[in-house]
C-alpha cells in the first residue's frame, strides 16, 4: 500500500484563493488587511521566512510592513514599535519573529501584543482562550494542520492522535486543537521511553522535534496519517522532515512530504488570521 500525499503545495493555493475574496470584500469596504512582522537581527532561516510571509501578503492583498532591528537593539524599542502598532488601525496583525536574542524576555514582548493583533496567538491570554476552547487566534502551524486533516476529510473524532513534540508553538497546541476535536491524544517527548509503542497506537501521528528522519516505517501503524512538521537542513543542504518519507509512504495511509506540506499551510494560517483580524474590526466599527 502507498499513501496518499496531503499536497501542502495545492492545498495552500486553494484556501488562499477561497480567502482572497474576504480580502476583496474587505478592501471594497474599505478595510485593507494589514500585517507588521517584527524582526530583530539577521538570522538567516527568519530573514527567509519573513521574505515569505510578505510575498504571501503582497499575492492575497493584504499590506505588510517589515520592522528590521539590529541584533544588539534593546527591548525598549521592539516595545515602543509595538506599542504605536498596536494604535495603528491600518495594521490587523502583529508578529515578532522567533527567536529573539538571548537578551530579550520572549514573554514579555509577545504579552505587549494587544491580544486582538496577536495573529501568531503567543499571547499568553490566546493560549488560555485555546486551552479553554474558546480560541481567539489559533497558532499558525497547528491550524494548519487541521486544515489539512478537514481539507482531506481525515476524522478525528474518537481517533488516537500521538503528537510527537511539546513545543509551546507546534506540540502543545496541536495536541489541545486535537483534544478539542474529539480524539484522545498523547504527547511523547525526548523523555518517553519506547516511543515506537506509543506511535504505533497511532491514528493520526504529528511529528514536530526537529530530528530528520527519526520516525520510521516501523513505528507507523498501517493506514495512520502521519504529519511530519519537522523542517530539518541536512549537511548537504537538501530539506528533509522528521519522517522517513520513503519507507513510511508504503505504511501511512495520507502522509505530508517534506518540503510542500505543513509549510505552506503554516502561512496561509498567517494570512488567514490576519484577515479574520481585520474582519473582526469591520464587524466592530
Ligand atoms: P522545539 O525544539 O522547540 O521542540 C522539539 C520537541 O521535540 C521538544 O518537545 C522535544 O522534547 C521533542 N523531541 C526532541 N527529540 C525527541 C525524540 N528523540 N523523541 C521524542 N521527542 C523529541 O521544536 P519546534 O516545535 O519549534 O519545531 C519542531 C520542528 O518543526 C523543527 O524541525 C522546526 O523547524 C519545524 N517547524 C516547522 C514549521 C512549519 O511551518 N512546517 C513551523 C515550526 C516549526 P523535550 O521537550 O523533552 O526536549
Amino acid at each position: 500500500m502507498s499513501a496518499q500525499i496531503i499536497d501542502g503545495k495545492q492545498l495552500a493555493r486553494d484556501v488562499r484563493a477561497d480567502w482572497k475574496r474576504r480580502v476583496v470584500d474587505l478592501t471594497e469596504r474599505g478595510v485593507k488587511p494589514g500585517l507588521a512582522v517584527i524582526i530583530v537581527g539577521d538570522n538567516p532561516a527568519s530573514t527567509i521566512y519573513v521574505r515569505n510571509k510578505v510575498k504571501a501578503c503582497s499575492e492575497i492583498g493584504i499590506h505588510s510592513e517589515v520592522h528590521h532591528f539590529s541584533e544588539n537593539a534593546q527591548q525598549g524599542e521592539i516595545l515602543e514599535c509595538i506599542s504605536l502598532l498596536n494604535q495603528n488601525k491600518c495594521i490587523h496583525g502583529i508578529l515578532v519573529q522567533l527567536p529573539l536574542p538571548s537578551h530579550f524576555e520572549n514573554n514579555k514582548v509577545i504579552t505587549s501584543i494587544a491580544i486582538d493583533k496577536d495573529v501568531d496567538g503567543f499571547h499568553l491570554y490566546n493560549v488560555g482562550a485555546l486551552v479553554t476552547g474558546s480560541t481567539n487566534f489559533a497558532p499558525c502551524t497547528p491550524y494548519g494542520v487541521m486544515l489539512m486533516l478537514e481539507q482531506y476529510r481525515i476524522p478525528i473524532v474518537g481517533k488516537h492522535a500521538v503528537v510527537v513534540g511539546r513545543s509551546n508553538i507546534v506540540g502543545k497546541p496541536m495536541a489541545m486543537m486535537l483534544l478539542e476535536h474529539g480524539a484522545t491524544v498523547t504527547i511523547c517527548t525526548s523523555k518517553t521511553k519506547d516511543l515506537t509503542q506509543f506511535t504505533r497506537l497511532a491514528d493520526i501521528l504529528v511529528v514536530a522535534t526537529g530530528r530528520p528522519r527519526m520516525i520510521t516505517a516501523n513505528m507507523v501503524k498501517s493506514g495512520a496519517t502521519v504529519i511530519d512538521v519537522g523542517i530539518n537542513r541536512l549537511p548537504d543542504g537538501q530539506l528533509c522532515g522528521d519522517v522517513e518519507f520513503d519507507t513510511v509512504k508504503d505504511v501511512a495511509g495520507y502522509i505530508t512530504p517534506v518540503p510542500g506540506g505543513v509549510g505552506p499551510m503554516t502561512i496561509t494560517s498567517l494570512l488567514c488570521n490576519t484577515i479574520l483580524s481585520a474582519e473582526r474590526t469591520k464587524l466592530s466599527v
